[in-house]
Formats: structure tokens, sequence, C-alpha cells
């Protein structure tokens, strides 16, 4: 690949420039967290509008050409792809303008005993784990799965296969979790890991959230000051969490205070759905179809094309059959054109505050966290 229209950075017109893309690799998941999915219900993406692998390989390819350094795979559950350890692979081997992006990856831990070791051999840079509880019984509350003892594992599998630094995500939820933020920041403190709080944000499928139940960013920091001393560090960049030293470091504590004190002005992230859609904010209400564009139509490969029948599954991770595809040059021309198209409608920021704010038609699980 080569010519100007590959090597022109991706600038919004913020003056951003974008430099992460996160690849949500399905909308499936085998936990039901309350503040993401709705626990029966679920109104899953078609099998048949899935990305296969090579064609995510082909979007991030075209995307760390024009100046993606860092990739992050998330979903729903980004383990349950089957071909999990192989996208990894491919993705790491990318070269762009900058050399090959970073691949790190948000999950619930549970596949991670069996996949840490592969993940990190075939170039995974470290890991982002969810675990908004210690407690077995409340796990299962939040999560409607008792996996509290699995979950572990695979943090302790993360950490064992050199994963690092290892990252601990909760969300921090009023009376139900928000007593537990020292205890959770001890447990990584004592193991090497950073522990960091998500504000809850408006994602939830079942659109119940609400600003007044929120747990802010200010309420984290005063009950871990009660029980650490923290200092600012300073030097964010584009990081969503505010990091502070735990009792002089080196330790750290961070805060996603996407609600209270948004990171909008500094923000370098895209999104890509599983079902071939380019994002440019999680709040996006519209999207840019790259889907179509790999597929030389607006028509989707259907279910029998794809070899399934009615109530059958197909594997997460196949690859739908070859179709006549447009020359390839072309494709890549659309594609970053696809990619500018879709930063050009990005908006200063999020304006979750705004009264005229709409929470999007997509839950977190099929958007990508
Ligand atoms: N299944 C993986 C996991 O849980 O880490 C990856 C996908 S999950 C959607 C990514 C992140 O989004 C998790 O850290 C989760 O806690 C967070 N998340 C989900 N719904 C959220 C919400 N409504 N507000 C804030 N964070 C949310
Ligand atoms: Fe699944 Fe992650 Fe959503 Fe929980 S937060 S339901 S683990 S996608």
């Amino acid at each position: 690949m080569g010519g100007s229209v590959m090597s022109e950075q991706l600038v919004d017109r913020f003056g951003r420039v974008h430099r992460d893309l996160r690849i949500s690799l399905t909308d499936r998941c085998s936990l039901r967290c309350t503040y993401c999915m709705p626990a029966e219900g679920v109104p899953w993406l078609a099998r048949s509008t899935m990305l296969s692998t090579e064609e995510i390989v082909h979007v991030a390819r075209v995307g760390v050409s024009l100046g993606i350094t860092e990739i992050r795979l998330t979903g729903g559950e980004p383990l349950l792809r089957v071909d999990i350890v192989d996208v990894v692979r491919r993705l790491t081997a990318l070269t762009g303008p900058a050399g090959s992006p970073e691949v790190s990856l948000t999950t619930n831990a549970l596949r991670l005993p069996g996949l840490a070791s592969d993940l990190k051999d075939a170039g995974l840079s470290r890991v982002n784990i969810s675990l908004d509880t210690l407690d077995r019984a409340k796990f299962l509350e939040l999560t409607r799965r008792d996996k509290l003892v699995e979950t572990l594992a695979g943090i302790a599998a993360a950490d064992a296969a050199g994963l690092h630094p290892v990252k601990i995500n909760a969300v921090a939820m009023r009376g139900v979790n928000d007593d537990e933020v020292v205890a959770l920041t001890r447990f990584a403190v004592d193991r090497g890991y950073q522990m960091r709080f998500i504000e809850q944000m408006p994602l939830d499928a079942g659109h119940t959230w609400d600003r007044a139940e929120m747990v802010t960013q200010a309420e984290i920091l005063e009950r871990l000051r009660s029980a650490f001393r923290l200092e600012e560090v300073p030097g964010r960049g584009a990081a969503p969490a505010e990091l502070w030293t735990v009792d002089g470091g080196p330790a750290t504590v961070g805060v996603i205070a996407s609600v209270t004190a948004p990171f909008c002005g500094a923000c370098d992230r895209l999104r890509l759905t599983a079902d071939g859609q380019l994002r440019a904010c999680l709040f996006s209400q519209t999207e840019t179809n790259v889907r179509d564009l790999l597929r030389g139509s607006s028509d989707a490969p259907d279910a029998a094309a794809l070899g399934i029948g009615p109530g059958q599954a197909l594997r997460v991770g196949a690859t739908a059959p070859p179709r006549p595809a447009p020359a390839a040059v072309d494709v890549d021309t659309a594609l970053a054109d696809a990619y500018r198209r879709c930063l050009a409608g990005k908006k200063a920021g999020h304006d979750i505050d705004d009264p005229s704010f709409l929470q999007p038609d997509r839950p977190m699980s099929a958007i990508g966290g």
C-alpha cells in the first residue's frame, strides 16, 4: 500500500490526532453484568453481519497505515472468539509509519487460564480485566453468573503469563460495590496490579442509567483518601484514567470519570463494531459502514450462504465464504475514506450532561467498551 492518501494522519476538525482503534470482536458474552446487558432477550447481532478475521485485519491494516498505533480488542467478551490468538498474531504483525501497533485486550478473564500464555506469545502486550467485587454473592448478583473464582484465576493467569501491567476495572455502583473501593484497591496494590474505577455511563441495554444514582469521581476519591495517601500523577495525555500514586507509590489507582470530568478534548479513539461499523465515539448516533465496503455490496451474506440453518450457531470467528472482491487498492482507498468520513462527524464531546443527550441505541456490549 502506498500513496499520499494512506500516509495522512487521522485528524478530526478539532485537531485531535487519532491513534487508538478499539475493535469489538463479538457482542456475545459469558457474563450478564447489570450495567451492560439484560438478563435475557439480548438482541444479538446477526452472525452473517459479523466481520470475518480477514475483514477485521483488513480494516485494521488500513487504520495502521493512517497512524493507528494502539489496538484494543474488546466486545462483548473478546476471548469467546475461537481464533483469538490468531487475531492477535495477525494484528501485531501489521506495520505502519510508526511501526507495529501495540495490541491489548479488555476481558472478563474467564478464558484467560487457558489462553494467557498463547496470547502473550502471539504478541499481546497487556490486559484490562473487569472485576467489580471480591464478594462471591455480590459477583453473582452483579454478573448473573457464579464465576468469581474463575475470574480470579484468570487474573492470576494474566499475571503469570507476563501480560503486564495487569489493570483491573470496576464500575462503581451505589449501594452495590461502592463500599469495596478500598478493598479492591488493596487487592490490586498487594499483587502489583493497577486498580481503576469507572463512572457508570448511560450504555446499559435497559436504558435504566440515572445520573443522580451514579457514584462520582469525587466520591470514589473520598473513599480512597480515607485509607490511602493519594498524589496525582501528572502527564495523563490521551489516557481516559486519571492516576494517583497510592501511599507514595509505585502503585497507582485510577479513575475514569467519563461523566463528571470528561476527557473528550484529548480523545484519540475510534471504534470498529463486530458488525463492521466505524464509530467516532461510544455515544455516537451515527456510524460509518465498512462491512459493505469490504463485501463490495450492500448485501451481507445471509445464513444460507454461510451454510447455517435456522437455530444453528456459527462459531464466532468463523470466516464468511469468499466472494468476488473488488480491486484491493480500491478497497483500501475506500476504507481510508471511510475512516475520514467517520472522523469528520466526530463531535467535540459526548454531552451526557446536556438535556438533549440521547443514549445510543446499541448497548455497550455491541459497541465495544
Ligand atoms: N467483556 C469485557 C469486559 O467486561 O472487560 C470487555 C467488554 S466490556 C463492555 C468493557 C468495559 O466496559 C468493562 O470494563 C466494563 O466494566 C465497562 N462497561 C460496561 N458497561 C458500562 C457502563 N454502562 N458504564 C461504564 N462502563 C461500562
Ligand atoms: Fe460481558 Fe463485559 Fe458486558 Fe460484563 S461488561 S456483560 S463481561 S461485555
